[in-house]
């Protein structure tokens, strides 16, 4: 196995409406569609597609929404092993889009806030196999500090995506992770500093390193993403492109940077585009660009899981 992703799973329900009921009030919709999701499965599904072998550690309920997210695993490759049951609801998010595309989201956590550190202990045997952890914040925060230590106990890199935003979130805790991979308004709320603009994002991130994280990654929307570690600082360049949904363009670039990270493919834009060699480990930057290149590439097209390519797509793309 090349990556553990321990997280979370949802099932997307979403609603397209004219307006909000009142209280009181039953309303015809137009239309009904069902999707997956979750920040977990999300970074787990676009790894997986661009070829890498993921494990996902993850609770789904006993109800037909855990059948529908065990399939959506099973047929774009991720490990289902340690997908676990439980006698709760699964994560579902019931979502209303009114007709001008605004979002009203309700997010049902279920068998995602069940996933413990015991599971971590539980799975222990196959997650040492692997060569990266990932990890992000919506399953408890007590298992997200089992699963760091567990990583610096057996020397497997641990990547932190600190979202959503959790103001409980303990840095001293989170210290131990290799990449911690924020937004500009997880890093405003985690540092309680400005981060309105590229200068101040890299202010805030500097206040990290001081406390002690070793490698910070902001993502910065359309203007692409900044690394920061003790010996340098640079600005990941965005690509341009014809946005029309940004929704999951951060899930994509961690799916896509954990898959080079670990693999060593480079789908960075260079010359040496086909040329992976599946074992080698691959540099940051080179892993940075590709995300970058791949998160661009999702925001081209409607839905989350939907807008992430395969390898095969995305390299076919790029020529
Ligand atoms: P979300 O919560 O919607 O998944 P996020 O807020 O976690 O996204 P962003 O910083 O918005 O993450 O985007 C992640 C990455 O996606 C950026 O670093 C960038 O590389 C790429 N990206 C996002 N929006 C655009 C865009 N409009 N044009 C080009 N690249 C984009």
């Amino acid at each position: 196995m090349d990556i553990a992703v321990i997280g979370s799973n949802n099932v997307d329900l979403i609603t397209y409406i004219n307006r909000m009921p009142r209280e009181g009030e039953t309303l015809e919709a137009p239309k009904f569609q069902m999707g997956c999701g979750g920040k977990g499965a999300n970074q787990a599904i676009a790894a997986a597609r661009l070829g890498s072998r993921v494990l996902m550690l993850t609770r789904v309920g006993n109800d037909v929404f855990a059948e529908n997210t065990v399939a959506n695993f099973a047929a774009n490759g991720v490990d289902t092993a340690h997908v676990l049951r439980t006698e709760a609801s699964s994560g579902v998010a019931p979502i209303f889009v009114d007709p001008e595309g605004r979002n009203s989201i309700l997010i049902v956590k279920g068998a995602n806030g069940l996933l413990s550190p015991e599971d971590v202990a539980d799975a222990a045997e196959d997650l040492a196999k692997t060569k990266l952890i990932v990890l992000q914040l919506e399953i408890p925060l007590e298992t997200v500090y089992a699963a760091i230590e567990f990583g610096n106990a057996r020397g497997i890199p641990v990547l932190l995506n600190p979202a959503p935003a959790h103001p409980e979130l303990d840095l001293d805790r989170i210290k131990g992770c290799d990449y911690f991979m924020p937004n500009e308004s997880e890093l405003a709320l985690l540092t309680g500093m400005p981060v309105e603009n590229p200068e101040q994002a890299e202010e805030a991130a500097r206040s990290l390193l001081d406390a002690g994280i070793r490698n910070i990654v902001v993502t910065l929307g359309s203007r692409g993403a900044l690394w920061i570690n003790k010996s340098q600082t640079k600005r990941i360049p965005a690509a341009p492109v014809a946005a029309v949904d940004t929704t999951g363009a951060g899930d994509a670039f961690i799916g896509c940077f954990s898959h080079c990270l670990v693999t060593g493919d480079d789908l960075s834009g260079g010359s040496a585009i086909f040329d992976r060699d599946l074992e080698a480990p691959g540099d940051v930057e080179s892993a940075l660009n590709a995300a970058c290149r791949y998160a661009a590439d999702s925001v081209t097209r409607l839905g989350t899981q939907t807008s992430y390519a395969t390898r095969e797509e995305f390299t076919a793309k790029a020529h």
